[in-house]
């Protein structure tokens, strides 16, 4: 058997003191696809936003490829995060930029060459059937537009760990089964898959493996649908509930940390509520900084491979 990908030890995450997180211990491996289910506010965007250090466990060790996350020096940090293609359950798309330049962005910040750029962009276009909205804004698209655009950025840099939170949240179950279709597929070619979804006929339809959630506690991991019965005895279960009307607002770190964003390009705070740029074109009128790193030493997340999509 490979080694664990991803290894969760006793994770627990506390905001101001309450844990949603609780004592958390998974390993998933390379080439697995794994959904990680449960009601809302059960913590699975949490342990999406812990898994791409967007946050760090109060207790506990979360590894990849044998590295401790919260310990990873920025440099390979930045590796880990090019490999990892998030879906963001409000997308997180880039609202001053069409589809092209949104998924162009993801690859300009892994410093692809300029001429690799746009003939990416056009495949994945085309893989998305976006070519009709490639110089749309996002405030000019549907939900199922919007999914599959930060989707087809995810997908940009042909991630080895691809992440997608509620990806079908907003679409219809027409939509809901060509994302999972894509998700699959993806998973074929070698990535290993990670899906949050609190949506029982997703969670029926893929039959892989689940982890399920309650209270922020795993009482299931086990291959089949929603409603199989639980496999670990809820030990630390909580006593009480945690009240998400009771918590302050989450404190994620800014999305422009999270994908490494070029410090000289303006990201606005707030996605989706700024005026379009009429007739622009494929390719990103924005210059980018390209960040170097001839001075590297190898990095430890270097042993994940690139898939094909
Ligand atoms: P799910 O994705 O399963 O719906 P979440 O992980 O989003 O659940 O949330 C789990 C619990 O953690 C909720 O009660 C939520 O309010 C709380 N929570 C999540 N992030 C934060 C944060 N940054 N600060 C405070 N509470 C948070």
């Amino acid at each position: 058997m490979l080694p664990s990908m991803i290894v969760f030890s006793s994770v627990t995450k506390e905001y101001v003191g309450r844990a949603v997180v609780r004592d958390l211990s998974f390993k998933i491996q390379p080439g697995e696809f794994v959904c990680l289910t449960g009601p809302s506010g059960a913590g699975k965007s949490t342990i999406v936003h812990l898994l791409i250090r967007a946050e760090c466990p109060t207790s506990g060790t979360i590894e990849v490829d044998g590295a401790d996350l919260s310990m990873l020096p920025r440099q390979v940090l930045q590796m880990y995060r090019r490999k990892t293609g998030v879906l963001f359950q409000d997308y997180k798309l880039l609202s001053d930029r069409t589809v092209a330049e949104n998924i162009a962005f993801a690859l300009e910040v892994c410093d692809v060459p300029e001429s690799d750029v746009a003939a990416r962009v056009e495949e994945l276009l085309q893989r998305l059937r976006l070519c009709d909205h490639a110089d749309a804004f996002p405030h000019e698209l549907s939900g199922g537009e919007k999914t599959r655009t930060a989707l087809a950025r995810a997908l940009a840099s042909r991630p080895s760990i691809l992440i997608a939170d509620e990806p079908t949240g907003n679409i219809d179950p027409d939509q809901s089964m060509e994302i999972l279709e894509l998700l699959k597929q993806v998973n074929a070619e070698g990535a290993t898959v990670i899906l949050a979804s609190h949506d029982q006929r997703v969670v029926d339809s893929l039959g892989v493996r689940v982890l399920r959630l309650e209270q922020g506690t795993l009482v299931r991991d086990s291959v089949g649908g929603y409603n199989a019965p639980a496999t670990i005895e809820p030990a630390s279960a909580p006593k009480e509930s945690v009240s998400p009307s009771s918590l302050p607002e989450p404190q994620m770190e800014p999305i422009a940390d999270i994908e490494e964003k070029p410090v000289a390009v303006h990201q606005p705070k707030h996605a989706e509520h700024h005026h379009p740029h009429p007739g622009a074109s494929h390719t990103p009128r924005h210059s980018v900084h390209h960040r170097k790193h001839d001075d590297e030493k190898p990095p430890i997340t270097a042993k994940i491979k690139p898939i094909g999509i």
